[in-house]
């Protein structure tokens, strides 16, 4: 642990009645809330979230069914938990500049389940970014209900410049003629230029649907542009740079809001988690002010240094860089696996995963590279000085430690990420009134 803190504040007041009568879960909790605070978070889907948006989940609005929509419920006492959706969905339009906005997914992959209901049949062409060239799972892979449901077709990144393809999405759209035509991703670093996108949908007559799950906070925070006014759908989840509550949303054109809602409720789910939705609403006013707005830019310029200072280490970003909140790095040039460089990481304090790269000779649970994100440690306050002394720590313990937490090195590493750790806190212990 870095500093000692009160499980009160972020668990609340009921805190104590867990302790008492669940101690092997409470002390759990402390001892995973002591793990974000000891090492480095550079998970780029991971964030932390706020104390407030931790109150809302934990409340009592966990115990309410509502099944349906406000105001069209189909159980009753549904008074506060309307007044709570409604707040939500007002404030994800507003913040979005959206139509239309669904709070109700319970996570990304239910979120996009949602979006295949509403505009695909079982057997469906859909183009997609593949897996290994940066998209998701819930893209058309073969394990995926997607790709056991839909035909998927693939585009990926051009071999030299490593950003996607276009040429080939329009000659894959024209040849196969999708019903939904998707962009974005779990490993792009680059900015999509969804006009090229569109004008592709439009010639073939596809819906197009952009799944920002990754990088809809910087949306939010007006750091780079945004799919909603060129998308007819855009799905994302709320916990990622976003720093909401774990969970989805989708917000979509006028034309498309009654599709939509049917596929989230009653095509896909059940009963909405009001405590995740209070958690959103939250969530999306935190993101509304100009604080967030400066969070969403650090973010951003973050990822460039560590990107940049990681380069200039010989571990390469792919692509060149990043303008987004995530990089993803080649580690040949060091001779080191992803999966070993994980490890070598892990053991020295620093939390990041391993990730195929464009091309990647080696099958992806060994994979050539790792993906790095900035949200976290930006969360900590920390700026682009922290980012060249974590992109050294990165480079020495990927190259000179063995995965063992007892290497040398590594203990020095550990030391060092402390001390980046107790001046940024995770969680911190707020000030006393
Ligand atoms: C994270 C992610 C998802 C899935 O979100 P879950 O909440 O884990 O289900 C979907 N699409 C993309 C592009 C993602 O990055």
């Amino acid at each position: 642990m870095t500093t000692p803190v009160n499980p009160d504040t972020y668990y609340g007041p009921s805190f104590g009645a867990l302790l008492e009568q669940d101690p092997e879960i409470a002390e759990l909790l402390v001892s995973e809330l002591d793990r974000q605070r000891s090492g480095l978070q550079l998970i780029a889907s991971e964030n932390q979230t706020s104390p407030a948006v931790l109150a809302a989940l934990g409340s009592t609005l966990s115990n309410k069914y509502a099944e349906g929509y406000p105001d069209a419920r189909y159980y009753g006492g549904c008074s506060e938990v309307d007044k709570v959706e409604k707040l939500a969905i007002e404030r994800a339009k507003a913040l979005f500049g959206a139509d239309h906005a669904n709070v109700q997914p319970h996570s990304g992959a239910s979120a996009n389940q949602a979006v295949y209901g509403a505009f695909a049949s079982p057997g469906d062409t859909v183009l997609a970014m593949s897996l290994d060239h940066g998209g998701h799972l819930t893209h058309g892979f073969k394990v995926s209900f997607s790709g056991k449901w839909f035909n998927a077709v693939h585009y990926g990144v051009h071999p030299e410049t490593e950003d996607i393809d276009y040429d080939q999405v329009e000659a894959l759209a024209k040849e196969h003629r999708p019903k939904i035509i998707l962009a974005g991703g779990s490993a792009i670093p680059r900015l999509i230029d969804f006009e090229r996108f569109r004008a592709i949908a439009d010639e073939v007559g596809a819906i197009f649907w952009v799944d920002a799950a990754h990088f809809i906070g910087l949306v939010a925070g007006k750091a780079i542009p945004s799919p909603v006014p060129w998308a007819d759908v855009v799905s994302f989840t709320t916990h990622k740079v976003l720093r909401g509550p774990r969970g989805g949303a989708i917000v979509c054109k006028e034309e498309h809001a009654k599709k939509i809602d049917r596929a989230v409720f009653p095509m896909m789910q059940g009963g909405p988690l009001m405590h995740g939705v209070a958690g959103k609403a939250v969530n999306f006013a935190e993101c509304a002010t100009p604080a967030y707005q400066d969070y969403a830019r650090q973010v951003v310029e973050n990822a460039a240094v560590l990107a940049q200072s990681l380069g200039e280490k010989g571990i390469r970003p792919i692509t060149g860089g990043t303008d987004t909140h995530l990089s993803l790095h080649d580690l040949r040039g060091v001779g080191v696996t992803g999966i070993d460089a994980e490890a070598r990481c892990d053991a020295a304090g620093i939390v990041l995963n391993k990730n195929a790269i464009p091309f990647d000779p080696e099958k992806p649970n060994v994979a050539s590279g790792i993906r790095v994100g900035s949200p976290s440690v930006t969360t900590q306050g920390m700026g682009t000085e922290e980012m060249r002394v974590i992109a050294d720590l990165i480079h020495r313990a990927v190259t000179e430690t063995d995965g063992t937490p007892d290497h040398p090195v590594a203990v020095e590493i550990r030391a060092q990420v402390t001390e980046l750790m107790t001046a940024h806190p995770a969680y911190p212990e707020p000030a006393q009134a």
